[in-house]
């Protein structure tokens, strides 16, 4: 047995060898021990029961095992709870630390805490090095030393910080080889779009050779052309930091001004979880407190007509049925899928919350919320509740051939131009012509999104009035 100390690696939302701070740092001090936990609080959970998203998962936990393999020590993986696993798994190792990459949500909170707890009765060290985010939480408190409400000041603030320097990955990994449970408690199959490191890296490189990194301040609402990374679910993975994403734009020396829209928006995913840490209760009510008593309708008919796209809104209807098939979906349409759901169908922002979590291969808490807080306008840094998105302005705006819209509902694929987006307004015979009868083939809008509108701002009003602040 070897007299150096051993460190358990515990992979959480890090699941690559290259740039991972924990991992250099548990290898730096001696043997390693590779873990990863299938945690039945997590795979258990509602929010998480998402098929397509556990593929997912398991395609880069294989992937990552390959790549822990060839530097010479396989993934461990063991079911349970963290707080049973990790003293149990620290033990048979001989570690004295435990490391692993920090995260957000409340229950990786609760849960560090707990597991810590448990280590340290054994004397053995929990510490949390670096997180799925390019800055941290911490890092970034505002002048207020509460953290920033507002996206821009955050966005100042974290562009000065530099982009670090890459950590090298380790050239071997030496230490005690423990038995694995296996990864049979994840669905098998074909994930939905190829995972692991080489994969997320021809993502990204084929994002910035072909120029899209530099068109994106213009195409990035362009859904048609669909022309952004896609490597929201590689970052949800962490198979890529968000720091490799950067220095590979270029961002360490100052970012081109091209490509400032695309480093701007990376900037979303940390505000988010900035919030998420600092303001634990988005979880699960309004960040804002005055929208926290809106009266939400209870309609499962118009939840699943959401759910399924059949609404009648061909674009929410389209961004649905995209998600539905490839368990992702554009930017713009999960803000007007958001929409509808809140302010026509006027059901409640998390009820949406949690058929994305299940459908979406890049379904994070912290983005995941903070995208339907900021579109139910329950967020801090959202529009005002009385600008209501009209759905079918921002498809004639953001998808004015219907293209994209045409691409998943088929049933609309023959309809002329001027009334893809308001197929009701069809004449009788053009309707016949394009093979799409509404309230046949095709469902007429399921309510009016001009008396919703009125009637949403009202219900918001009201939940702040009686808050006394209107
Ligand atoms: C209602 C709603 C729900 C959302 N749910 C999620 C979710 O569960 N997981 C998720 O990763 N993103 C979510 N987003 C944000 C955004 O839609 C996706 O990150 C983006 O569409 C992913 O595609 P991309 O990788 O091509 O993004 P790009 O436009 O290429 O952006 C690059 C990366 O920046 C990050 N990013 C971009 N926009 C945002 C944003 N608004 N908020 C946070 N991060 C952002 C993502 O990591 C993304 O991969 C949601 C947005 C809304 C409006």
């Amino acid at each position: 047995m070897s007299d150096r100390p051993v460190t358990v690696m515990w992979f959480r939302r890090d699941l690559r060898v290259d740039d991972h701070p924990a991992l250099a740092a548990a290898a730096a001090r001696g043997d390693v021990v590779a873990l990863w936990v299938a945690d039945p609080d997590i795979l258990g959970a509602p929010h998480h029961r998402s098929p397509v998203r556990l593929r997912f998962l398991r395609a880069c936990l294989e992937a990552l095992d390959a790549q822990l393999t060839a530097l010479g020590m396989p993934l461990v993986v063991r079911n349970g709870s963290p707080t049973d696993v990790l003293p149990v798994v620290a033990a048979q190792a001989g570690a004295d630390r435990v490391y692993a990459t920090g995260d957000v949500t409340p229950y990786s909170a609760r849960r560090d805490e707990a597991v810590s707890a448990a280590l340290g009765r054994d004397g053995v060290a929990f510490a949390c090095i670096g997180g799925p985010w390019r800055v941290g939480p911490d890092a970034l408190a505002g002048s207020s030393g509460n953290g920033y409400l507002v996206f821009t000041p955050f966005f100042r603030a974290w562009d000065a910080i530099p982009v670090d320097a890459r950590i090298a990955t380790p050239d071997v990994l030496a230490g005690p080889r423990l038995p694995s449970d296996g990864l049979d408690v994840l669905p098998v199959g074909a994930p939905a779009v190829p995972a692991g490191p080489t994969a997320a890296r021809a993502r990204l490189e084929d994002f910035i050779q072909s120029g899209a990194v530099d068109r994106y301040g213009d195409l990035r609402d362009d859904m048609a052309s669909d022309a952004t990374s896609h490597l929201s679910a590689d970052l949800r993975m962490g198979v890529l930091s968000p720091a490799q994403v950067g220095r590979a734009i270029g961002a360490g020396d100052g970012v081109l001004a091209t490509r400032q829209a695309f480093w701007r928006q990376l900037a979303w995913r940390d505000f988010y979880a900035h919030h998420m840490q600092r303001h634990p209760v988005v979880a699960r009510a309004a960040m804002n407190e005055k929208f926290r008593g809106i009266r939400w309708d209870d309609a499962p008919a118009a939840l699943d007509a959401w759910r399924k796209g059949c609404t009648g809104f061909p674009l929410a209807d389209a961004g649905m049925r995209q998600m539905a098939a490839t368990g992702w979906m554009h930017n713009r349409a999960r803000m007007v899928c958001a929409s509808v759901l809140v302010k026509d169908l006027l059901l409640d922002w998390r009820r949406g919350e949690a058929v994305f979590m299940r459908g979406l291969v890049d379904g994070d808490p912290a983005n995941n919320n903070g995208g339907w807080q900021w579109t139910a306008g329950t967020g801090t840094d959202a529009a005002p509740y009385f600008r209501v998105f009209n759905p079918f302005l921002q498809a004639k705006r953001f998808d004015p051939t219907g293209a994209y819209v045409r691409r998943w509902v088929p049933e609309l694929a023959d309809v002329p131009d001027r009334y893809i987006h308001e197929p009701w307004t069809m004449p009788e015979e053009v309707q016949v012509e394009a093979g799409c009868r509404i309230g046949t083939d095709y469902p007429e809008p399921i309510v009016d999104h001009a008396t919703r509108r009125v009637e949403a701002i009202e219900r918001y009003k009201s939940a702040a009035e009686r808050m006394g602040v209107a």
